[in-house]
């Protein structure tokens, strides 16, 4: 399988090249795509080529969906996963653009077997073995180098839900010890509730005491946008996501200067 999944991204990687002029406008659009090192960039390009073609694209809510916005989806995505393969995103399909943010209708059922409904707005959402969900209008607000990555978080959890539900604890590399991953997200999760519980200002943004996934998929949004922050804030948790993603975004040109 993996032989004939190979050929056939040399395939499409022949077939489907992005052009110069999209892809640059896609990097000058970016800025932070602009802080790698040219290299990473030519292989994040053949990356982002095969998951235009690997995944089914869908519009939603009558968006036309262009080319400039299938790239810096696929751009975005293909970050994580730099030091990776694309191979940690197969097990799903489609991508769902809409463009701006979308209501996510909810439902529960409590202990008493009363039913709760309510509407969720939402920036993107990452369903296990199912569909990515974008806001269009929170794509082009990510990859400014702010923290504010919508990318980046919908696609931590789909490698989060690698190994079952999402709860911050990706499938970790051989040599990297379950141990200290978890002690050190464990310590950090804490103080960040605990900060909040205090009233006190919080590091990161709130959204990530949710739960341990959103921890994990928020902490990743400042492991590529803002590592010098966040390695000020947790260099434990820093060191656990340049052993996890492959990667140390501090020794990119950009960061660097
Ligand atoms: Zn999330």
């Amino acid at each position: 399988m993996g032989f004939i999944r190979d050929w056939r991204r040399r395939a499409w990687l022949r077939r489907y090249p992005i052009s110069n002029q999209s892809w640059g406008s896609t990097i000058a659009r970016t800025p932070l795509l602009q802080m790698l090192p040219a290299a990473d960039r030519v292989r994040l390009r053949q990356l982002a080529t095969v998951f235009i073609q690997e995944k089914t694209w869908v519009s939603a809510a009558e968006l036309t969906l262009t080319e400039e916005m299938q790239l810096r989806i696929a751009a975005l995505a293909a970050l994580p996963i730099l030091g990776l393969d694309l191979d940690w995103y197969l097990g799903w399909d489609t991508v769902i653009v809409y463009p701006g943010e979308f209501v996510h209708p909810r439902k529960e059922v409590d202990e008493g077997g009363l039913v709760h409904q309510w509407n969720e707005v939402r920036s993107g959402e990452s369903w296990e073995h199912g569909p990515v969900i974008f806001s269009w209008a929170d794509v082009v607000a990510s990859g400014r180098v702010d923290g504010y990555n919508v990318v980046i978080h919908e696609f931590a959890h789909k490698l989060d839900m690698l190994n079952g539900p999402p709860d911050g604890f990706p499938p970790l590399h051989g040599g990297m010890s379950v141990r200290r991953w978890t002690g050190d997200f464990t310590t950090a999760f804490e103080a960040l509730n605990a900060c909040l519980d205090e009233g006190r200002e919080p590091p990161v943004d709130e959204y990530a005491a949710q739960d341990p996934a959103e921890f994990f998929a928020v902490l990743s949004e400042y492991f590529f946008e803002l590592p010098h922050y966040l390695r000020e804030v947790w260099p434990a948790i820093y060191a656990d996501l340049c052993a996890f993603y492959r990667q140390d975004p501090l020794s990119w040109p950009g960061f660097k200067a």
